[in-house]
């Protein structure tokens, strides 16, 4: 027999959006917070730019809202963007009191007065920052934060395979129990129940071959939340960022706007300049338009990159500017102060989700999702820049506040039926999921990436459907481990943004399709929503094995 851990919250994820729900919620609450990595490794440790929110008497809540609503293009819930704007203040004050060191203004009035910056979409200065690294300085904070509270159990290399969830006996909704996670240390499954779970998993770009975010963006709380019974909403809607170094050692380093605002130019391969016939702004269209003309020029001549220089501006430019970008370089043997670089467009943000209210609240009781992982409404079909760590912060607040109301009032639940490995045995193939993982991330670049068609879609729902098929055949009988976890997943979402695109016929925000180029504006817009299919009644879902047991589950 096992001994199954209980806490009353069970944190799936250690970004921004986890660590601030630990830290936000009532000290009395025995809460475990999970990483399937090192803890700092997600997508908030690379965040550059910074967080937006209103911080200056000249900006306002209005114009804020304002600039979401338009960025969005249509489809950002009202309720939504006025509620995360509204609590942006706090949650920075939350960030600033709790000891980040954020970019101070050189001249300043007051001791609390920070350097704003302008992003992308913004009419005005409200981004706040710690230079160049916001990411690794806030999650730094987090990290010791959590580390210093005795009510939090930090569990590293520890992988959520599958939620727990039962039907109450006589009603008809389901709950969340909490998970099955797999050690990475120990190499089994263990069971983690809780109160309340909390998906804090992040994105899933790694869906496609490039992208910007590190190798935990497996979109693994979508696909669980899914196979779990909760309705996922605008998954057509992958931000991509223009240029990332093309380098097979470089995989996430993303080469900022900000060199083609200071006069960096795109060519092909041949030298030749391409952004004039796609835009009269050139380099400096907006970020949606620049990555469809890098797309679109390298599928049409076949090239794997394109170039981005500035070796026209002096070197010593170059190296107060971007100092970061330009070490980089140097380290994979470009000198960007002599030759241009190469570069490729990357998946770098999924906007869309699980669906969730203005609590964290998925569809399953007592089971929240916050951050990248929820959809609640904020980016509509287009995020604008630093909303991302705003939602992180102002969601994992709220969803803590309504926790915190219902712990004392919730049981925890009874003994859960253990992960059963009685019938699987080691395969030695696992050459074919590494293979799986590839062919999916490469058609997902060519068919359902930046630029897509109905036959694209199409063509990339066959695939997915045999690789589902695969991946079944592998599951049921084979010893799980990291990849093939997380392939199951990447699959699942690749399958979810294909039948969302497939669903959209227009383009808007960042769904582009050859097929519908225009936004349909003939009826107001909606939300592309998928809903799962409802599985059998009075049952414990251990969605993995084949065995399924009856548990009864008091009110609480
Ligand atoms: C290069 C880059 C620059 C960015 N710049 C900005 C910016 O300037 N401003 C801004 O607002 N946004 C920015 N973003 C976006 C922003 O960083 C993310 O949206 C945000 O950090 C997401 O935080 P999160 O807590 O939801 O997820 P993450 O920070 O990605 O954390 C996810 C966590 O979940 C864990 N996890 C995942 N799956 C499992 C599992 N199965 N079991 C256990 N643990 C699991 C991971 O280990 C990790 O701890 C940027 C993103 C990138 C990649």
């Amino acid at each position: 027999m096992h001994t199954q851990h209980q806490y009353d919250v069970l944190i799936i994820g250690s970004g921004a959006a986890g660590l601030t729900l630990a830290l936000r919620l009532p000290k009395r609450a025995r809460i475990a917070v999970l990483s399937k990595g090192p803890v700092r490794e997600g997508n908030t440790w690379y965040a550059q730019g910074g967080i937006s929110a209103v911080l200056d008497h000249k900006d306002s809540i209005e114009s804020h809202i304002a600039d979401t609503m338009d960025a969005g293009a249509g489809l950002c819930d009202p309720e939504t963007v006025r509620f995360t704007v509204e609590h942006g203040p706090e949650a920075v004050k939350w960030l600033v009191d709790l000891g980040v060191p954020f970019t101070r203004r050189e001249k300043r009035r007051h001791e609390n007065e920070f350097h704003l910056t302008r992003e992308g979409g913004h009419q005005h200065r409200r981004v706040i920052h710690a230079a160049d690294n916001t990411g690794q300085v806030v999650e730094t904070s987090l990290v010791n934060a959590v580390r210093a509270r005795d009510n939090i159990d930090l569990f590293e290399q520890h992988l959520a395979v599958d939620l727990i969830t039962a039907d109450r006996i006589g009603r008809k909704d389901r709950h969340c129990l909490g998970a099955y996670v797999f050690d990475r240390g120990k190499d089994k499954v263990e069971v983690f129940r809780a109160k309340f779970t909390v998906l804090a998993t992040g994105g899933a770009s790694k869906v496609y071959l490039y992208t910007s975010n590190p190798d935990t963006s497996t979109g693994d709380g979508i696909a669980m939340a899914w196979r779990a019974g909760c309705r996922v909403a605008n998954m057509e809607f992958n931000q991509f960022h223009p240029t990332c170094l093309y380098h097979p050692q470089a995989k996430s380093f993303l080469v900022t706007e900000a060199l083609r605002g200071e006069g960096g130019k795109l060519l092909l391969p041949d030298g030749k300049p391409f952004m004039q016939r796609f835009d009269p702004r050139a380099e400096l269209a907006p970020r949606d338009i620049v990555a469809r003309a890098i797309d679109h020029e390298m599928k049409r001549h076949g090239y794997d990159h394109v170039l981005l220089d500035i070796s026209h501006k002096p070197e010593s430019f170059i190296r107060k500017h971007f100092p970061t970008i330009y070490r980089r370089c140097l380290e994979f043997g470009f000198d960007m102060a002599r030759e241009p670089i190469p570069v490729v467009p990357a998946a770098h943000y999924t906007c869309g989700g699980i669906r969730t209210d203005l609590k964290g609240h998925a569809d399953l009781e007592n089971l929240y999702v916050v951050g990248e992982t929820a959809c609640t409404g904020l980016h509509g079909a287009n995020r604008m820049a630093s909303n991302s760590l705003l939602e992180c912060l102002v969601f994992a607040a709220a969803a803590a506040k309504d926790i915190g109301s219902r712990l004392d009032k919730t049981s925890l639940p009874p003994e859960l039926p253990e992960w059963d490995e009685s019938q699987v045995t080691n395969s030695d193939e696992e050459v074919v999921v590494t293979h799986n993982w590839g062919e999916l991330r490469r058609f997902m670049w060519d068919y359902v990436g930046i630029v897509r068609t109905d036959k694209r879609l199409e063509r990339a729902r066959r695939r997915v459907e045999l690789l589902q098929q695969e991946i079944h055949d592998y599951y049921g009988n084979f010893r799980v481990t990291n990849d093939l976890l997380e392939l199951r997943n990447l699959v699942q979402v690749a399958e979810l943004i294909i039948r969302s695109a497939q669903m959209r016929k227009e383009s808007r925000g960042l769904h582009y399709t050859m097929d519908y180029p225009e936004q349909d504006n003939s009826h107001p817009p909606t939300d592309t929503t998928l809903i799962p299919k409802k599985s059998k009644q009075g049952t414990v879902h251990h969605v993995a094995v084949k065995k399924v047991e009856r548990l009864s589950v008091a009110d609480s």
